[in-house]
C-alpha cells in the first residue's frame, strides 16, 4: 500500500467506517468484512457493513452478521446509500472494480469518503485513495488478518474476528486445497485456530451445511446438465432460471458447482452459466496455466484470478453458452497442453 503511515494514522482517531463487498458475497467477502468490522469497533470506530445483495444462509452465524445491511428492497437499498454518504472512510473489501457492487458503485464513487480498497482479485481498478492489494494471496480474509498485525492490533484478534478471518481464508482455499494454497496460509490458519476458530464447526457451516434441496438440485446438475467436451478438455453447465426455480434453488446453492465440471479427469476449463433473470452470471475455474481471468475479462466482462474467475452477460443463457462454444476453438492447443 502506498501511503502507509497516512492509512494508520487516519485510524488513529475514532471514524465513522462503511465496509462494503461485493454483490452475492461468498465466505471470504463477509469473512474478511465482518472480521474488519469487529476489529474496527474494538479500536473505537463506528462501522457498518454494506452487501449489494442478499447473501446464503450458511454465512449467516459468522460473528458480527447484525452489522450487515444487505440491499434486497428500496427500503434497504436507501439505508446503504445512507450509510455510503455518512462515512469518513469506506473500505471495499474482496472487490476492486466498481462494476462488482451494481449500483452502488455510483454513489461509492461520488461518496465524500476516503476509499481504501484491501483486494486480492488482478488487475484492481484504482477508484480508491489507498489500494491494498496482493494477488498473491488466497484470501481477503488473509490480507486483513495482516492489516490487523501492521495496525498493531493483534491483541485484540479474539475468537469471533478469528472465526471471520478462518472461514475467508478456509472458503477461498477450497479447505486448503486450490493452487492458491502457500505455506503462508496454514500459518495464519494456525494463529487463527489458536486464537478461538474452531475449523471443524467453521467448515460444517460452510461446506457441510446444505438443505435437501440443495443435494437434489446439484444431483439433477450433475447428472443432466453436466456437458464434457474432451477435445477441448472443458467441462460445462448452463441453467436456467426455470431449472432452478424447479428445484427451489436459494442463493448460494449454485456455489461450487463449477468445481464438479473440473474434477472431471483430464478436463482443465470448467464454466458455469446460470441464468439469474435480468442477467446471465459466469463462472470459470481453470487448471495450470490457462488463466480464466483472461478469458472472463476479453470476452465476458468479468476477471478474478487466473485459475478461478467470473463475469456476466445481458444476453439470453443460449447466446451465452453460445458465444463461449464458439471461442473454445481458439483456445484448443492451449488447452490440450495444460500439464498439471
Ligand atoms: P465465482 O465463480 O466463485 O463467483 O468467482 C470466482 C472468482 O472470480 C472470485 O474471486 C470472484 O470474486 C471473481 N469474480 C466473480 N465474478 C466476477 C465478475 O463479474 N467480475 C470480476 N472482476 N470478478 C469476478
Ligand atoms: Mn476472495
Amino acid at each position: 500500500m502506498q501511503n502507509e503511515e497516512a492509512f494508520y494514522r487516519l485510524l488513529s482517531a475514532p471514524k465513522k467506517c462503511a465496509i462494503i463487498t461485493h454483490f452475492k458475497p461468498d465466505a471470504d467477502a463477509m469473512g474478511s468484512s465482518l472480521g474488519w468490522a469487529l476489529f474496527l469497533e474494538k479500536r473505537g470506530h463506528e462501522v457498518a457493513v454494506i452487501t449489494p445483495s442478499e447473501y446464503p444462509d450458511f454465512l449467516a452465524w459468522l460473528p458480527g452478521n447484525e452489522k450487515t445491511t444487505a440491499v434486497k428492497n428500496e427500503e434497504t437499498k436507501e439505508k446503504a446509500i445512507r450509510l455510503i454518504k455518512a462515512a469518513d472512510i469506506i473500505f471495499c473489501l474482496d472487490f476492486s472494480a466498481l462494476q462488482r457492487i451494481h449500483e452502488l458503485g455510483k454513489y461509492v464513487a461520488e461518496a465524500k469518503g476516503i476509499k481504501a480498497v484491501i483486494d486480492h482479485h488482478l488487475e484492481p481498478e484504482n477508484f480508491g485513495d489507498y489500494l491494498l492489494s496482493d494477488v498473491k494471496s488466497a484470501s481477503t480474509a488473509g490480507l486483513i488478518y495482516d492489516l490487523i498485525g501492521k495496525c498493531g492490533g493483534k491483541d485484540l484478534l479474539d475468537a469471533d474476528i478469528a472465526a471471520c478471518l478462518y472461514a475467508g481464508l478456509m472458503a477461498d482455499t477450497g479447505g486448503f486445497r486450490h493452487s492458491n494454497t502457500r505455506s503462508r496460509e496454514f500459518e495464519m490458519a494456525a494463529e487463527l485456530v489458536n486464537r478461538g476458530a474452531n475449523p471443524h464447526f467453521i467448515s460444517k457451516q460452510i461446506l457441510e451445511n446444505n438443505s435437501l434441496e440443495r443435494i437434489r438440485f446439484t444431483g439433477f446438475v450433475l447428472k443432466d446438465k453436466l456437458t464434457v467436451l474432451p477435445e477441448f478438455r472443458t467441462a460445462y453447465i448452463a441453467l436456467s432460471a426455470d431449472e432452478a426455480k424447479q428445484y427451489k434453488a436459494a442463493t448460494g446453492d449454485s456455489e461450487g458447482l463449477v468445481n464438479y465440471g473440473l474434477s472431471v479427469k483430464g478436463i482443465v476449463l470448467s464454466a458455469l452459466f446460470f441464468d439469474r433473470k435480468d442477467e446471465i452470471k459466469l463462472s470459470f475455474r481453470s487448471l495450470g496455466s490457462f488463466s480464466v481471468n483472461d478469458l472472463a475479462r476479453k470476452y465476458f466482462d468479468g476477471g478474478g484470478h487466473a485459475n478461478a474467475a467470473g463475469g456476466l452477460s445481458h444476453a439470453s443463457l443460449d447466446e451465452t453458452l453460445q458465444k463461449f462454444l464458439s471461442i473454445l476453438p481458439a483456445f484448443r492447443d492451449e488447452l490440450n497442453k495444460i500439464n498439471i
